[in-house]
């Protein structure tokens, strides 16, 4: 399997997750343990979590939804166009919950 593909300006500034949808960029979220692998449009996970780092998104997931396990995910973007893109599972964001706060 390819590694996903890591924009050179890494390591140097956060990448965020709108900076990812910015340049076209797709989240691959792969278990270690079992390859299991989806991908995730950058808007719907800034509707879930707020824009955040993508080096932190593995964090936020927790837990692989194959096999249950935690600290196994991690996180890569990928672009929409490359061909890995097409034959990767899509995981969409089909209902936000409403997120309540107290205000005076
Ligand atoms: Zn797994």
């Amino acid at each position: 399997m390819p590694e996903p593909y890591w924009p050179k300006f890494w390591k140097k500034n956060a990448f965020t997750l709108v900076d990812a949808g910015k340049q076209n960029f797709l989240v691959k979220v792969s278990c270690r343990y079992c390859k299991r692998a989806r991908l995730f449009e950058t808007a719907d996970l800034v509707e879930t979590f707020g824009d955040m780092e993508v080096d932190h998104l593995a964090e936020k997931l927790r837990r692989c939804n194959g096999c249950k396990k935690t600290h196994t995910l991690q996180v890569g973007v990928l672009l929409r166009t490359e061909s890995e893109a097409a034959t990767l599972i899509r995981r969409r964001l089909v209902k936000r919950r409403p997120v309540w706060r107290d205000e005076r």
